[in-house]
């Protein structure tokens, strides 16, 4: 059988301390709190159904990171869905009909959550009304915002599971700089009628080294929250573009966030989020299947966003099939040697050993160095 267990049972415990964190900060709307009382039940469950599969040896992710689309209405500077998607074998976008099946399946196997991302997942105008049939299923929305217009904000409203995060960058001149000017201004307008319309929702930061100071300024998170954000999602920055690796945070920067996301937790009414930094609790990456896969808008079944390589797609397949992938399997079984010691990604610092696990046999690169260590 897989190994599996210790890990496992400590993401299961972080999923129920989280959902019970989401309790606390909404007693003052009892509805809302019901519901997150409600979905500590069924993230029970969930938990319950992959320990099953796990004996039966099928390793299920609790979370899913489904990209639905590669479309998106804006050209963020240095956008990672875009810096990838040369290295993606064209593809269809699946189906309606794919979508809703593949998220009955997963719910089935026990996934508990199912990140939709892009591109710019709103610009599928159906993808709403089919999260609206798995309400056991949580739902993070990564989104650039600009679309949540008035009947996207009364569809969130019949849908509490779905938690609609906001990607800024900062400030007004940082989120305008990177994602086109009057951004800030326009998001500040749709943050106002979220909050009006009682919708839990939180935004998604990309640290760099230039706006981490913004970032975990006390002032900067404490307007975040007056102004209705109630989950903020801490990203650092990983170089997937040639020349921005002066973009990565610096050490003392990386220390720095971890004691204010430390201090933002015991004093803020908000839940926080930090990747990769949270990831060390569970030993390290949590891609290949370990906390979740990536599943790309043509279907491939990837480690993770940051690394498009594939030998299975839904596309073709049931996830169930897709998720005994060998090549997945390998990444997982190699972890406990894959340690990124730069907060980078280590899957992206090795994909020369990644892609080769996709060649025949004899052509898998043997690391000559312990993966994840920096050329002597
Ligand atoms: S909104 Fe997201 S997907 Fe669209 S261009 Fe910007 S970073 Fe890329």
């Amino acid at each position: 059988m897989e190994q599996g267990s210790d890990y496992t049972n400590i993401l299961n415990r972080a999923i129920t301390v989280f959902f019970k964190d989401a309790v606390r900060i909404t007693l003052s709307n009892p509805s809302k709190a019901l519901f997150f009382l409600r979905t500590m039940w069924w993230q029970k469950r969930a938990a319950q159904k992959r320990q099953r599969w796990l004996r039966e040896n099928l390793h299920v992710p609790p979370f899913l990171i489904m990209s639905v689309t590669n479309k998106c209405n804006l050209r963020c500077k240095g956008c990672v869905a875009f810096a990838h998607q040369g290295s993606r074998p064209a593809a269809r976008e699946l189906s309606e009909d794919r979508l809703r099946d593949l998220i009955s399946e997963a719910h089935q196997l026990g996934v508990s959550g199912i990140i939709l991302a892009g591109g710019e997942p709103l610009v599928r105008k159906e993808l709403l009304s089919i999260t609206k049939d798995f309400p056991a299923i949580v739902f993070p929305l990564i989104t650039n915002g600009t679309l949540i217009d008035e009947t996207v904000i009364q569809q969130l409203k019949g849908q509490q599971n779905i938690i609609p995060l906001i990607s800024i960058e900062g400030n007004e001149y940082d989120t305008d700089e990177r994602r086109g000017a009057g951004i800030h201004k326009r998001l500040q307008g749709i943050m106002k009628n979220m909050r009006a319309e009682g919708i839990f929702f939180g935004c998604s930061l990309t640290l760099t080294r230039s706006n981490a100071a913004t970032i975990t300024d006390t002032n900067f998170v404490k307007n975040l929250i007056e102004a209705g954000t109630r989950l903020l999602l801490l990203l650092e920055y990983v170089s997937f573009e040639e020349g921005t690796d002066d973009w990565v945070l610096t050490d003392e920067q990386r220390s720095h966030l971890r004691q204010k996301i430390e201090a933002f937790r015991a004093q803020l009414p908000a839940l926080f989020i930090a990747i990769p930094g949270d990831e060390e609790q569970y030993g390290g990456c949590l891609a290949a299947g370990r906390g979740f896969v990536h599943i790309s808008a043509g279907g491939d079944v990837e480690p993770c966003p940051a690394t498009p390589f594939s030998d299975a797609s839904v596309a073709t397949v049931s996830l169930k099939e897709a998720l005994q992938s060998h090549f997945l399997q390998t990444i997982r079984q190699q972890h406990d040697s894959l340690n990124e010691t730069e907060g980078g990604c280590v899957l992206w610092t090795e994909r020369e050993w990644v892609r080769s696990l996709l060649l025949p046999k004899d052509s898998v690169i043997i690391p000559v160095r312990p993966l994840g260590s920096k050329n002597q």
